[in-house]
């Protein structure tokens, strides 16, 4: 008989591997509806309170074709992947889609999705670029409050404050169980592998928010339970910066390499668990709050230094000895990131590498070497 952690894990594990799957039964099951989005700057609290069921989209990985007709061929794998299977009815079991504006890939495509994916619900949320200045958290508040209206208004209901409360305490407790897995992770990385994590923060993104809350709680739960010592990894720790990661092998093979991921500053991860946001009376402030101070990505701007600095802390704090920049091809807000962050690192003798993935990674053998250079080295 399997313990309880593995059970959840392995859960989380076929959701993460089958989210389209799960996406349809849970809607044959419960009769919620399901709305798609692609980036972390998505305000999924409102969709939660307007009682759907968030999915975030991560692309099909083949057979590119029908979306070549509509996207320029230097698009990242993530926007055409995603189109692709919007075309192809492969997201069929959705209601629509939120687009917040964020990098000019996603713009675009929400556009060209608005023609052509046939959604009865698509919504743009149209965020302050600059973050920090007393204006755009005015301007943030406003653009909340407007995606509130288009919710109550393509799916004719109403979203009382309540319920954005109610979602606000929901995301606060999945936030804080899933940072709780990220701390056990890097202070004792036997506990859990990291591609565990992985399936685990995919799951978060695509399961039924309440479904997996309790699921997670019990998951860290049982973890901390475990009998694994606070023990020093003998092999090299090491933190993964970029956006999105849909590859669950890049952490199996970097252990091979003799490697261990314990942290990162990933949109499909770190960046997507961080920012509690305060219970308040005033749930759209407090929205607000949150998507105008999280750690920023390279499309949204904080302070020239704000992305080095944060990524710096948290090498320090987590004692990482090694970072790779793991980046889609043709992804430009990152590719235009790197040359800064890279030098931020290397000022204080973080050595790093970067990896360029298609939607495909590279065979096995190929990355291996590439990752065991790197790691011996540090
Ligand atoms: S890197 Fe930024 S724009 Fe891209 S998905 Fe992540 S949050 Fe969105
Ligand atoms: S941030 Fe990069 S990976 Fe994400 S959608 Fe934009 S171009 Fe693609």
């Amino acid at each position: 008989m399997m313990n309880p952690q593995d059970e959840i894990l392995k859960k989380f594990q076929t959701v993460s591997e089958n989210p389209h799957e799960y996406a349809r039964s849970i809607k044959e099951q419960t009769g919620k509806k399901i709305i798609g989005f692609f980036c972390s700057y998505t305000p999924e609290e409102l969709l939660q309170a307007a009682g759907v069921v968030p999915f975030r989209l991560f692309g099909t990985a083949r057979d590119i074709e029908l979306a070549e007709s509509h996207l320029q061929s230097y698009c990242c794998s993530l926007v055409r992947g995603g189109l692709e299977d919007a075309l192809r009815g492969r997201l069929d079991f959705m209601e629509g889609t939120v687009f917040p504006h964020t990098c000019d890939s996603i713009q675009r495509l929400s556009d060209i999705w608005r023609l052509n994916a046939g959604f009865d619900v698509h919504i743009d949320a149209v965020m302050p670029v600059k973050l920090n200045t007393p204006s755009a958290r005015k301007y943030m508040v406003d653009v909340l409050a407007g995606v509130r209206k288009d919710l109550e208004k393509s799916l004719n209901i109403t979203i009382t404050d309540h319920a954005i409360s109610e979602s606000i305490e929901l995301y606060n407790r999945i936030r804080s169980s899933l940072l709780s897995l990220y701390r056990m992770r890097s202070r004792k990385p036997a506990v859990i592998p990291q591609s565990a994590v992985y399936h685990t923060m995919k799951a978060a993104m695509v399961m039924d928010r309440a479904e997996f809350a309790k699921d997670l709680e019990a998951l860290v739960a049982s973890l901390e339970k475990l009998p694994v010592k606070d023990v020093e990894t003998v092999r090299k720790r090491i933190m993964l910066s970029g956006g999105i990661c849909n590859q669950p092998d890049i952490y199996k093979i970097i252990d091979k390499a003799g490697g261990e991921v314990v942290w990162d500053d990933l949109c499909t991860g770190l960046r997507y668990a961080a920012g509690f946001i305060e219970e308040s009376n005033q749930p759209i402030e407090a929205l607000a709050n949150r998507y105008t101070r999280r750690i920023v990505c390279p499309a949204k701007h904080a302070s020239i230094t704000a992305r080095g600095e944060s990524l710096l802390a948290e090498v320090h704090k987590q004692k990482i000895d090694g970072v790779v920049f793991l980046h889609l091809k043709f992804c430009d807000p990152h590719a235009f990131d790197y040359p800064y962050l890279k030098d931020f690192l290397g000022r204080e003798n973080v050595p790093s590498m970067l990896l360029e993935i298609e939607e495909q990674a590279p065979p096995e053998g190929q990355l291996r070497t590439r990752f065991e250079t790197f790691i011996d080295m540090l």
